[in-house]
């Protein structure tokens, strides 16, 4: 019966399988030949990564990403660290309509509302706390918001801390955060907490 084919590969002859060498069937060569392969991607990403250590011009490094040196482009629709958004006065877009304490499955998002100097702007968060340690990053509170005045655009990833009371952000640090760069690259500092200022 001659070999068949499939979209998959050429389909061997079952009466074949009973033709295979000694030395086939211990499977030593295939052995050696899987190491042989191993052992050259090994040494090849070897040599190229400390060429790249050496600082060779060109030299590409291993096919890992340097991180932290080197980042790789993150998505626009990445659901990162929160920011609240400013007016042109700098002061918070947000009306502290609780929406989004509301909607939050974590319970994460604290809010104190007071009134606005602004006859016009009925109230302003006094206080507005995330407490990172608790959310989801579902980001059902983006979705909720009726002001646009909470985003998760910043592309900052890296907010652990040492304590749970330091994954807690205040409406002074959210409001200090900008958006990312086109390429999802944070163009705002990473804030540190104070349990990791040592
Ligand atoms: S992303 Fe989800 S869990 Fe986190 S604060 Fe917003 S609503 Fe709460
Ligand atoms: S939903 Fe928007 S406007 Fe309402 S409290 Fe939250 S951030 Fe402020």
């Amino acid at each position: 019966m001659p070999a068949t084919y499939s979209p998959r590969g050429p389909v061997m002859d079952p009466r074949h399988s009973n033709r295979l060498s000694v030395l086939q069937r211990f499977y030593v060569v295939e052995v050696l030949v899987g190491l042989r392969l191993t052992a050259q991607h090994f040494f090849g990403n070897l040599w190229r990564h400390a060429l790249h250590s050496l600082g060779v011009k060109g030299a590409p490094g291993s096919v890992t990403i340097q991180y932290p040196d080197e980042r790789r482009p993150y998505s626009p629709r990445l659901r990162s660290l929160h920011r609240l958004v400013r007016r042109e006065d700098g002061s918070p877009r947000c009306v502290a309509c609780m929406m989004c304490e509301t909607v939050c499955p974590a319970h994460c998002i604290y809010i104190v509302a007071s009134e606005h100097p602004n006859p016009e702007i009925e109230k302003v968060p006094e206080r507005f706390d995330i407490d990172l340690g608790k959310c989801v990053f579902c980001g059902y509170c983006v979705e909720a918001c009726p002001e646009d005045a909470i985003r998760m655009d910043t592309g900052i990833l890296e907010f652990s801390s040492f304590s749970r009371g330091g994954m807690i952000y205040t409406k002074e640090t959210l409001l200090a955060l900008e958006a990312a760069g086109p390429n999802g690259v944070p163009t705002s500092p990473v804030p540190i907490p104070a349990d990791r200022q040592v």
